[in-house]
């Protein structure tokens, strides 16, 4: 998911400019989208199933408009836990003794469903199955604390990998995860407007500029005195691995490394690790563009534009079913006669099912590659991710299953190839980062009950 929010000291058209900020993340989730405006006294939201540009439409953007607006947050949606339901799309809101409270999260409260049975037992009323509902209670229940204290209460008592931003009628709150897995960012406009959003490239789109990363375990909150900062509960930062693998914008930086170069680097990594003879580099588009560039770099073998991309489909990975992923791969790949005759080294950024993979390298053949050496440039992906990235329940990994080998057989590459996990890190050049669905070591706990749509 992407969160964005705003806070302006002056009145601004904060339904416009979350619109901005909501649409450039929209590459993080594209099942729903919403967003909350408030002026100090009005409250609007509006949510629905969609993309932004179709649920925000002329009309529904201008139901939010405040012109004396001064607080707002949107959300984009693509759901980890809690199904695909309306009523389970973002922002989730509430009304507490703090007034009415507008919440959108990014990533997975690991223990939520714990919390969430505790307080059902204490008499506690759910309408979601959504795992941002537990903080929202936990927050609202804290009536003796102010906002900021009550947040930070709630903060300690779940764990997992997350990044929020939570808003009243008067205040934008944002806070991060202890471990630093979700990536969260600041930044300011010109005319004072703050902004906090999951990754710089929706700074940008408002016209703000990067001004730092939310550390991990801080909170940090906004009022007419401007930015206020509590380190709430930091620990050892591990931000995910996958953002700068596949997840992030390109044009995003997070926690001080550009994700561009980072796929680069993974790329000429990969090239030193796993070389092999061949005629063209070609990127599975878009996510293998970065470590396809610095394949090509490393090896001195050119890269070529092997795949067309549809620039009207959208990612095919978070297509709902794996029968509507395989459609969806031929809406949007298809081969140019850069491969004909061609030793074709492809490069993709991760391999999930292998579905697509193993779709893309038979066309490839189909348009006259002889060869086909498939290079990836994250570790085998052999445990879930239980920190927001849907990288698929366990059983349906097929590096969880299957050996190097016998992946190669199965998508019907010459060879394949995968960059280690060592490299993986020295590329990235971070102090720390998860790598859990690589090695299984999960820096931010794991669930206990993990049957969100069993429960009450
Ligand atoms: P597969 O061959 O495993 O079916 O698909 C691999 C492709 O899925 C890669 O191109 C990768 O970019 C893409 N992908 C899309 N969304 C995700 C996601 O949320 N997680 C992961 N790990 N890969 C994804
Ligand atoms: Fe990122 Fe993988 Fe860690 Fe999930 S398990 S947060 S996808 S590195
Ligand atoms: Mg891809």
């Amino acid at each position: 998911c992407g969160v964005f929010g705003l806070y302006s000291p002056v009145p601004n058209d904060l339904a416009w400019l979350t619109y901005l900020g909501m649409f450039a993340l929209q590459h993080r989730g594209q099942e729903a989208a919403g967003m909350c405006v408030s002026d100090g006294d009005k409250f609007h939201v509006e949510k629905d199933l969609g993309l932004v540009t179709q649920v925000f439409d002329e009309r529904r953007l201008d139901s939010v408009r405040l012109p004396n607006a001064r607080v707002s947050i949107g959300h984009v949606r693509y759901s980890t836990t809690g199904s695909n339901l309306r009523f389970n799309s973002q922002p989730l809101t509430t009304r507490t003794n703090k007034g009415i409270l507008g919440l959108a999260h990014n990533g997975n409260f690991v223990n939520a469903l714990e919390v969430r049975t505790e307080m059902l037992h204490e008499g506690a009323l759910f309408a979601t199955t959504n795992d941002s509902e537990v903080m929202l209670n936990l927050i609202a229940r804290e009536s003796q604390m102010d906002l900021v204290a009550a947040t930070a209460a709630a903060m300690k008592r779940l764990r997992g990998g997350y990044a929020c931003v939570l808003m009243s009628r008067t205040g934008l709150i944002g806070f991060r995860d202890p471990h630093g897995v979700r990536p969260l960012v600041i930044g300011q406009r010109e005319d004072g407007a703050w902004a906090l959003a999951s990754e710089p490239c929706a700074l940008y789109a408002v016209g703000a500029r990067l001004i730092r990363d939310v550390q991990p375990g801080e909170l940090v909150y906004f009022d007419r005195d401007g930015l206020h900062s509590l380190m709430v509960e930091p620990r050892q930062p591990t931000p995910c691995s996958f953002e700068w693998i596949y997840f992030a914008r390109s044009d995003s930086k997070i926690d001080g490394v550009d994700t561009h170069e980072s796929r680069i680097r993974m790329g000429m990594q990969l090239a030193r690790e796993k070389p092999v003879d061949a005629d063209v580099v070609v990127p599975v588009p878009d996510s293998g563009m970065g470590a396809a560039i610095g394949y090509a770099r490393e090896s001195g073998i050119p890269f070529d534009y092997g795949l067309y991309k549809n620039p009207y489909a959208g990612r095919t990975f978070i297509a709902p079913s794996q029968e509507a992923r395989e459609l969806k791969v031929k809406m949007k790949l298809s081969p140019t006669s850069a491969v004909r005759g061609k030793r074709v080294v492809l490069i993709d950024d991760s391999i999930v099912r292998g579905t697509t993979s193993r779709q893309i390298v038979n066309l490839l053949r189909e348009a006259g590659a002889t060869e086909v050496h498939f290079r990836v440039s994250s570790p085998p992906i052999t445990h879930p991710c239980f920190y927001g990235i849907d990288t698929a329940a366990r059983k349906e990994l097929v590096a969880s299953t299957h050996s190097v080998e016998e992946i190669r057989e199965l998508i019907g590459a010459d060879t394949l190839a995968f960059i280690s996990e060592p490299g993986l890190r020295q590329a990235i050049g971070g102090q720390g980062m998860c790598g859990a669905c690589f090695t299984g070591h999960y820096p931010a706990g794991t669930p206990l009950l993990n049957d969100v749509d069993k429960l009450a």
